[in-house]
């Protein structure tokens, strides 16, 4: 089998949403093969940017677009592949939107690797730990106490048994956080389970304090308090509380987990399969967690495509621990492909059909298409 096209297609909702929720636009990958297979992947970043990737053409051999390297190769040679590509955009990636590109590219081999042998990817990957996982609702921060209490309560009734609130107005006013996380717990009783996603606005003393109001509500986890990049906060952080601290999402590669592993001394592990290398590497980086007896939880909030990779991730590795489910209302979201992972008992079961399990829904892409 050889690889005949990589294309780069780029969605784009007409109209603009009032909060820049990654579910706006949408760049979907399709690796097109001699045999009429064609694997699916997807990038959650910018279109424009990750267009541009996959369709540069050479510089340098150090410095050259991704489709230019891909085409004619093999598509089964994954891991093959994954160090052609990154050593093809060498001088311009090793992190970001080169890795991010070349995480679409990766999902969508995998695709093709479980199409052509009739499996689903995580059998591939040696896999099969679950046929299901519990799903944790992600969702946004309201602006008041009331707000959160519906959102909980509406969230109860779909069948979540956790939710997670992130961004929005938390972290301005620690009055007004503890009020928000204070009516989410009053309505979730003990049952549920709350997390919280700060959203990269405090430094390592008002995380602190924040993190102590958060254990006084029994919050499951605290994701993303600080920068990326500022792993010695996160390393202090971590040894003043006791409550699990989240983070990974802008990560990635092997390399970049290392560092949030282990300056960082972050307790829970999020790679998002579509910036953090694909598939393989969010494998790797989850058995680097492992190895540090650390449960790994994919980051997911984009469309469809990406729950359909985590989950084949999620049944892959033994230290899964949730699916980040995203609830928010977009096309994107909900209609892209011909799958909705329904929840039963707040559990979604692991797609069983061959690779990821999905088909595009070709209407939306027409509709929705800018390149
Ligand atoms: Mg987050």
């Amino acid at each position: 089998m050889k690889i005949t096209d990589v294309e780069a297609i780029h969605l784009t909702l007409p109209e603009r949403q009032a909060i820049a929720d990654g579910t706006q636009d949408a760049i979907i990958i399709c690796v097109h093969t001699d045999e009429g297979v064609t694997g699916i992947g997807e990038v959650d970043s910018s279109p424009h940017v990750i267009k541009a990737v996959i369709e540069a053409p050479m510089s340098h051999s150090l410095c050259h677009g991704l489709k230019g390297v891909l085409l004619g190769e093999d598509p089964l040679d994954v891991d093959r592949l994954w160090e052609k590509m990154y050593r093809a955009s060498i001088f311009y990636g090793r992190r970001g939107a080169a890795v991010q590109a070349m995480s679409g590219v990766d999902i969508a081999l995998w695709d093709i690797a479980g199409k052509a042998s009739g499996r689903p990817i995580h059998k591939l990957l040696g896999g099969g730990y679950r046929s299901e996982m519990r799903a944790y609702a992600s969702t946004l921060f309201e602006d008041t106490p009331e707000g959160m209490a519906k959102s909980v309560a509406r969230h109860r009734e779909q069948g979540f048994t956790a939710i997670k609130f992130g961004w929005g107005v938390f972290g301005k006013d620690s009055k007004h956080d503890e009020r928000l996380v204070a009516a989410a717990r009053r309505e979730a009783g003990d049952d549920m389970d709350i997390l919280v996603d700060a959203g990269l606005v405090f430094n390592a003393s008002t995380a602190i304090r924040t993190a102590r109001m958060l254990e006084s509500y029994n919050v499951f986890w605290f994701e993303e308090p600080l920068p990326p990049d500022d792993y010695e906060g996160y390393a202090k952080l971590a040894d003043a509380v006791d409550i699990p601290i989240a983070a990974g999402e802008e990560e990635s590669t092997r390399y970049g987990f290392a560092d949030l592993m282990d300056r960082g001394r972050i307790d829970v592990v999020q790679p998002d399969v579509t910036r953090a290398g694909g598939i393989s590497e969010s494998k790797k980086i989850a058995d680097m967690a492992h190895r540090r007896n650390l449960p790994c939880v994919p980051h997911a909030w984009s469309t469809g495509i990406i729950v359909a990779a985590s989950l084949q991730l999620i049944a892959a590795i033994p230290n899964a621990l949730f699916l980040e489910y995203c609830t928010w209302d977009s096309p994107l979201r909900w209609e892209l492909v011909d799958e909705q992972f329904p929840l039963h008992d707040g559990r979604v079961a692991i797609p069983d059909k061959p690779g990821l399990g999905i088909e595009l829904n070709e209407e939306v892409i027409e509709r929705y298409r800018v390149a």
